[in-house]
């Protein structure tokens, strides 16, 4: 899949839509998510144009991926999740829902988050 610049975390990216980030360096940007499905509910995105995890993990580089790893950790701690605990969720393309395209981390907790998934 053709990673497509006018998808709407490209534009936050790009500043043309308001983002109020939680955290942000040279490569990952942090922000809330819009519809949060927990009392925490943050996205990390990478700076770089990736469709998916799928997409990210065969071509970004060490340094994206390091960067990317790095900084999950970091928010987690940062939003104060590091005892109580939090789940880390990705969606990869059709099954998955995935609705966005371009890849993202959710990083949710701040209470028990139940069942992995939905029935
Ligand atoms: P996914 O289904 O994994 O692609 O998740 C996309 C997520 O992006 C959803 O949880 C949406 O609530 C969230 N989202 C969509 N638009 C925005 C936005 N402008 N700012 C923050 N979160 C958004």
């Amino acid at each position: 899949m053709k990673y497509d610049r006018e998808n709407i975390f490209a534009r936050i990216l790009r500043r043309e839509i308001p983002v109020q980030p939680i955290y942000e360096n040279d490569y990952v940007l942090a922000f809330a998510d819009i519809s949060p499905k927990a009392p925490v509910h943050v996205l990390i995105i990478p700076k770089g144009g990736y469709v998916s995890f799928d997409d990210f993990s065969l071509n970004a580089s060490a340094t994206e991926i390091v960067e990317m790893a790095r900084a999950v950790g970091k928010v987690a701690r940062d939003m104060g999740l590091q005892e109580s605990g939090y789940r880390l969720l990705s969606n990869v393309g059709p099954d998955s829902g995935q609705e966005v395209p371009h890849y993202h981390v959710h990083l949710c907790g701040g209470a028990p988050l139940g069942p992995l998934l939905a029935k």
